[in-house]
């Protein structure tokens, strides 16, 4: 069987190493990225635990590529309204050389974003894992995403803003700004807000307050509509999405890497049999379309406390129930607090 990997970020990656594994399967993969060029754009942060169990499913060892061990992130809710988030196991991590090391050894043709006829009259399934572009899938009509900026800074490792994970959120939840060690005095610091009122205007202000030097900027719109919102995940030929491109990102923190390589390692159990696929995704991925309701409702200001807090009890529940998958202290006082923003 010959498959195409149309996009090489996490759940690319992961889809290339599993699969050069099957003896039956010959793959290869395109990523539209030049390899010199070749980033993973993103802020870099994860849970460890989860993350070292996908790694070894590679070969690979996680705790080689961990940057910054989290303990504490402080997330700002106005000047001095602020919730200390105890961490349990939230890192960042050097996500484009995990990348790399799980496509050692695969085919990858870069610097190419393949015609879909040409693909499918070379291959026999054809993988879209392009994250946010879902080039080769039909057009959704309806999806949400947030704009987003970043960069990579580096400070004196004697004058840094804050020596561990920091946000402060945007007003209705509709966003926030984040910055995130990578230790040495690196940090990602960047922002996203669906308003497009605050993002670029809190980066700029953080950089006038504190100065540092600029390594890289980049940035793109995060999908947050969640896979239920993001049928059909197949153009019912021969194509099917994996990853972002079908809406796996948390939308509560806009995290996408964990959801992703989960998909990606459904797809791989899956492969043969694409309705299992998109029933096991559906299952695994059903409370995110609350916790997006959630969000919208917050961002619209439809949101109710007294009227909705059945809804964020089970999001609650379901959050301290995972406190190990996110990686952090899950407390119902904090919630209340940043809900209330
Ligand atoms: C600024 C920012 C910060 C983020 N920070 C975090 C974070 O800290 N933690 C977290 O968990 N999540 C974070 N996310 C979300 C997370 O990065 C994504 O949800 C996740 O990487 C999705 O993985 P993916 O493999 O599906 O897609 P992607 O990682 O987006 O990979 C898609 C790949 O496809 C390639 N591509 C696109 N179109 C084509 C084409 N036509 N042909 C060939 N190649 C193509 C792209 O170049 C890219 O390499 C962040 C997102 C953004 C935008």
């Amino acid at each position: 069987m010959k498959i195409a990997v149309i996009g090489v970020g996490v759940a690319g990656a992961y889809l290339l190493n599993q699969f050069s594994d099957k003896h039956d399967i010959h793959v290869t993969g395109f990523e539209r990225m030049q390899e010199k060029d070749h980033d993973a754009v993103c802020a870099w942060a994860t849970c460890k635990d989860v993350m070292a169990k996908y790694a070894k499913k590679c070969g690979l060892n996680f705790e080689d590529y961990v940057l910054h061990d989290g303990k504490n992130m402080r997330v700002d809710l106005n000047g001095d309204n602020y919730v200390d988030i105890k961490l349990k196991g939230m890192i960042c991590y050097d996500k484009l050389k995990l990348i790399k090391d799980m496509i050692r050894g695969t085919e990858i043709k870069f610097g190419k974003a393949p015609k879909k006829d040409i693909l499918e009259s070379q291959f026999d399934l054809i993988i879209d894992s392009t994250g946010f572009h879902r080039n080769y899938l039909p057009r959704l009509e309806y999806e949400m995403w947030i704009p987003c900026v970043q960069y990579k800074v580096k400070y004196e490792p004697n004058n840094l803003p804050f020596d561990d994970f920091y946000l402060k959120s945007f007003p209705s939840m509709s966003g926030y700004f984040w910055y995130f060690p990578l230790g040495n005095g690196y940090a990602h610091i960047g922002a996203g807000d669906f308003t497009r009122k605050n993002h670029n205007y809190f980066v700029e202000e953080f950089f006038k307050k504190y100065k540092c030097e600029f390594i890289k900027k980049n940035g793109r719109p995060v999908r947050i509509s969640p896979p239920s919102k993001s049928e059909p995940f197949t153009d019912n030929l021969k194509t099917i999405g994996v990853g972002e491109s079908i809406g796996t990102v948390y939308p509560l923190l806009g995290e996408g890497i964990i959801p992703s390589t989960i998909c990606a390692d459904l797809f791989i159990k899956n492969y043969d049999n694409f309705p299992s696929y998109r029933e096991q995704v559906l299952k695994y991925f059903n409370i995110y379309s609350l916790v997006f309701k959630f969000i919208m409702m917050k961002i619209t200001g439809t949101f109710k406390l007294f009227k909705n807090c059945y809804d964020l009890l089970r999001i609650y529940n379901y959050m301290k129930n995972n406190e190990d998958r996110y990686g952090m202290q899950i407390k119902m006082f904090d919630m209340m607090k940043v809900s209330r923003v």
